[in-house]
């Protein structure tokens, strides 16, 4: 059996596997695809102390960090279902989609989330071409263009707020017929001249020029007519979903499926810690999830010190 045992390989995962590693405990590692959202991300430029990386280039970086310190890695392996100890200090199971199980003292849990994509032609095409998700990470990039956030809900509008003061403008664009955003952001919203809204309105295309986003097409959800924006970068803002469905049931998750945790990274479960986009910390990012994995297994190492083995 694992001492400490990490579901997920992305930053989270990587850390929360080191950090235990260096306690000298067995630590094993199941990722589907070590490195997470990392591989899919092509700049990288605030990852502190490193000013410019590419995704691909950090995931090997994580892996490799992680192989150092022997940590036992179990790659292109789904876990299909979490069993938890049945008495204290007992070995949690974790089920892999191979038929597996695989036994732990204690559990991370770090399968961050994806984002929701809208699902229309040219959006996978151009993704990272100036279809992004990310405002924290890839606003800069179109300073001074145009862009639109789609989206309008408070994640869509903290995005427009947040690229309206480093872009040239941007449209707003929610399917619904109203904004779903808390009052005091759509005020602040309709307060910024460089941001026009259009309600009742359904993305239907992103248009490129075979390289980059040129501009998308929306569809008035009243008239039925198709208008085109001509722009630069389309922030898609209709969700992060975290990758917990195999979870529900086991231990609590919020409304939005976010594994809940305390301050020290603990779920509801005793000898099971979260980390990363999976959980309900604030602000998705790298930096964070490193830090979150960190303090997970630091968590973890804990609880082992202060349970007797059953
Ligand atoms: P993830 O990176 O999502 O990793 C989850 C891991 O769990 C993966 O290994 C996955 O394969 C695995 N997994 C999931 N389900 C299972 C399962 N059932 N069984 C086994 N394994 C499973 N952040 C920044 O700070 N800067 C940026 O510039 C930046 N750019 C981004 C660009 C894009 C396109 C995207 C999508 C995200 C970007 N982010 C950026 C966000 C950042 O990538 C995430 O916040 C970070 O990767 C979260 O780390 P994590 O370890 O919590 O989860």
């Amino acid at each position: 059996a694992f001492d400490v045992l990490v579901v997920g390989g992305g930053p989270a995962g990587a850390a929360a596997a080191v950090y235990a590693a260096r306690k000298g405990v067995r630590t094993g590692v199941v990722a589907e695809r070590f490195g997470g959202q990392v591989l899919d991300t092509m700049s990288i430029e605030n990852f502190i102390s490193v000013p410019h990386t590419e995704g691909p280039k950090l995931a090997a970086a994580l892996e490799q960090h992680t192989r150092d310190y022997g940590v036992d890695i179990m790659a292109l392996q789904t876990a299909v279902a979490l069993e938890p100890a049945a008495i204290p200090g007992g070995l949690a199971r974790v089920k892999l989609a191979s038929g597996a199980t695989l036994q732990a003292r204690t559990v991370i849990l770090s399968t961050g989330a994806r984002w929701r994509q809208m699902g229309v032609p040219g959006e996978a095409e151009y993704r990272n071409k100036g279809v992004a998700y990310c405002p924290h990470c890839d606003g800069p990039l179109f300073k001074g263009k145009r862009v639109a956030v789609i989206g309008g809900g408070n994640s869509g509008a903290e995005a427009a707020i947040d690229l309206a003061g480093i872009v040239a403008h941007v449209t707003l664009i929610e399917f619904d017929a109203a904004l779903r955003a808390d009052a005091v952001l759509q005020n602040k919203l309709r307060s910024l001249a460089n941001v026009t809204i259009i309600t009742s309105a359904q993305t239907t295309e992103v248009h490129g020029d075979g390289s980059k986003v040129v501009g998308l097409s929306y569809k008035d959800r009243n008239s039925g007519n198709l208008h085109r924006v001509d722009l630069d970068g389309i922030f898609v803002q209709i969700g992060l979903v975290p990758n917990t469905e195999w979870l529900k049931g086991t231990l609590a998750l919020s409304p939005r499926g976010e594994i809940e945790i305390d301050a020290r990274g603990q779920t509801s479960v005793p000898g099971v810690f979260a980390a990363g986009d999976a959980t309900t910390v604030p602000y998705k990012q790298i930096v964070i999830a490193l830090g979150e994995g960190a303090k997970a297994a630091l968590s973890a190492f804990d609880h082992l010190i202060r349970t007797v083995p059953a």
